[in-house]
C-alpha cells in the first residue's frame, strides 16, 4: 500500500468531516492536500490548485506568507499558549488596541474567543445580560433574517434561517423575530431594485415597532450574507437597518466573520455604508487564515453595564479554554502589518473592477440565474429554467458537480447549494482570477449542458 493509499484509507475510516455526506465521501478519494504557496495549495501528489475559496474564506495574504510565518515562529520562542483568564498575554493586549483602530468608531472594548460561531454567541449573551442589568429585563429577544449563517452553535444557530442547516435542532433552539434579507434575485417583497426604495426596511420596522419592548438586539451579516449564497444586499439596507435599530432602541449586532478584512473591498463591510454597530464579530480573516481566533468588539455603553463589586455578579462569565492565545493573536497581528504594509486594501480597487468584468461574461449563460458580487466576493447562482427562476432538483447536485470538474482543472472552489462561490485570498493576482473565471465558466457550461 503506497503512503497516499494508507491515508485515503484511515481518512475514510477515522475522519468525519464537517457539512459532508459521509456516503459520497466514501464513494469517492478524497483530495488531500499536503502543502500551500501563496495562492496556491499542493496536493500529497505534488499538483497545483489555485485555492479560489481561500480556504474556506479564511486565507488573506497567500499560504505560507513570510511574515505571518515568521510572527508566529517568534511567538513560538516565547510562548504558545497561557490564559487570559485571571492572566494577560502580551500579543492579546497588542491586538486589542489594533483591532479597534480598525474598528467603526465606538467600539472600544475587545473580547477574544476562537471561532466565528462563538464570537456570534457571546454577542448575543453580552446584549442579552446588557439589557438584564440595565433596567429592561424584558428585552430578552433577536431579531435575525432570511437565510441569516450564523454559526453552528445553538444560540448562532437559533439566529440562523438556513433550513437544512438548522430545521433539525429547531425543537432545541430558542425562537428569533424574522425580517426578509434583500435577496433581490428573489425578492421576498415581489419588488425591484431600486424603484422598490428598499421596501424590505418597513417589513424590518414593523417587526421592530411591533416588539421592541422585546428586542435585545438585530443580527446581521452586513452587506454580504455568505452561506444563503453571497447575497449582496443593495446600497442603504445596512444603514438603514441602523437607523431602525437606533429608533427603536435595539443593538445592532454585526456579523463579520465572513465579510472582515478586505474581502468587500474595504477593510469591513460595515465601512462601505458608513455604519457603526454595537456588536462586530470577527473570525475567519482575523489571522490571515492561519490560526483559529476570533474576536467580540462592543461599546463602552454595554461595556459598562457589566461593572460592579464581584458579588453583584455582573460580570460577563463566559470564555473559553484558549482565549485570546498567544500564536494567534501574532498571526493576527502579523496579518494586520501586511494590510499596512502592502496598501492591500487600496491595491484591491483594480481587482474588483477586474472581476466585476469578468463576471459580466457568466451572466448570458443559459442556466446562470444571477451573478452576485462585492469585492472579491462573488456568488454564481445556477437554475434549471432562467425564465421562471426555478432551482435544479437538489439530488441533480449542480452546483458541486461543477466545483469538482474546477478540480479536474486546477482550481478548488466550494458551492453553496447551487451557487458556485468564488472567493479567492486578497492576494491573487489578475492573471489568476482571469484564469479562475475562464475555468468556472467552461465547468459551468460543461456541467449545465
Ligand atoms: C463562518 C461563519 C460563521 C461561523 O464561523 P466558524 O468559525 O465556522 O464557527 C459565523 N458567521 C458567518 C457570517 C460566517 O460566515
Amino acid at each position: 500500500m503506497t503512503p497516499k493509499d494508507r491515508l485515503i484509507k484511515i481518512d475514510k475510516l477515522r475522519v468525519w468531516h464537517p457539512f459532508t455526506q459521509m456516503t459520497e465521501w466514501a464513494a469517492s478519494d478524497p483530495l488531500i492536500i499536503k502543502e500551500g504557496k501563496g495562492n496556491y495549495l499542493i496536493d500529497i501528489d505534488g499538483k497545483r490548485y489555485i485555492d479560489g475559496v481561500s480556504s474556506l474564506w479564511v486565507n488573506v495574504h497567500g499560504h505560507r506568507k513570510m511574515e505571518i510565518d515568521r510572527a508566529i515562529t517568534a511567538q513560538l520562542k516565547k510562548i504558545a499558549h497561557s490564559t487570559l483568564l485571571g492572566l494577560s498575554n502580551i500579543p492579546s493586549i497588542e491586538l486589542a488596541e489594533r483591532l479597534v483602530k480598525i474598528a467603526p468608531r465606538g467600539l472600544t472594548r475587545v473580547f477574544y474567543s476562537d471561532n466565528g460561531s462563538t464570537a456570534v454567541e457571546i454577542a448575543l449573551k453580552m446584549s442579552f445580560q446588557y439589557w438584564a442589568q440595565s433596567g429592561k429585563a424584558k428585552k430578552t429577544r433577536f431579531v435575525a433574517f432570511t437565510g441569516a449563517y450564523h454559526g453552528d452553535t445553538f444560540g448562532s444557530m437559533s439566529v440562523g434561517e438556513i433550513d437544512i442547516f438548522v430545521k433539525k435542532y429547531r425543537p432545541l433552539l430558542f425562537e428569533a423575530l424574522r425580517a426578509p434579507y434583500p435577496y433581490c434575485y428573489r425578492c421576498p417583497v415581489d419588488k425591484a431594485y431600486p424603484s422598490c426604495k428598499l421596501a424590505c426596511l418597513v417589513e424590518l420596522e414593523k417587526v421592530l415597532k411591533k416588539n421592541h419592548g422585546e428586542i435585545a438586539a438585530c443580527v446581521i451579516e452586513p452587506v454580504v450574507q455568505g452561506a444563503a449564497g453571497m447575497i449582496v444586499s443593495p446600497p442603504g439596507f445596512l444603514k438603514g437597518v441602523r437607523r431602525l435599530t437606533r429608533k427603536y432602541d435595539c443593538l445592532l449586532l454585526a456579523d463579520e466573520v465572513a465579510t472582515g478584512f478586505g474581502r468587500t473591498g474595504r477593510m469591513l463591510a460595515c465601512e462601505l455604508e458608513k455604519v457603526s454597530p454595537d456588536f462586530l464579530c470577527l473570525a475567519k480573516g482575523l489571522t490571515g487564515g492561519y490560526m483559529p481566533l476570533a474576536a467580540t468588539l462592543t461599546t463602552e455603553k454595554v461595556y459598562k453595564a457589566f461593572l460592579g463589586r464581584y458579588e453583584e455578579y455582573r460580570t460577563f462569565f463566559h470564555g473559553h479554554t484558549y482565549t485570546g492565545n498567544p500564536l494567534g493573536c501574532a498571526a493576527a497581528l502579523a496579518n494586520l502589518d501586511v494590510f499596512e504594509k502592502e496598501k492591500v486594501i487600496e491595491r484591491l480597487r483594480g481587482k474588483t473592477v477586474l472581476f466585476k468584468g469578468l463576471l459580466e461574461k457568466f451572466k448570458p449563460l443559459p442556466h446562470v440565474g444571477d451573478v452576485r458580487h462585492s469585492g472579491l466576493i462573488a456568488g454564481v447562482e445556477l437554475v434549471k429554467d432562467k425564465d421562471t427562476k426555478e432551482p435544479y432538483p437538489a439530488k441533480e447536485r449542480v452546483g458541486h458537480k461543477v466545483c469538482i470538474e474546477a478540480r479536474k482543472k486546477g482550481l478548488i472552489i466550494r458551492q453553496l447549494g447551487d451557487t458556485v462561490v468564488i472567493m479567492p485570498p486578497l492576494s491573487i493576482k489578475e492573471t489568476e482570477l482571469k484564469r479562475i473565471a475562464n475555468i468556472v465558466f467552461d465547468c459551468i457550461r460543461k456541467v449545465t449542458g
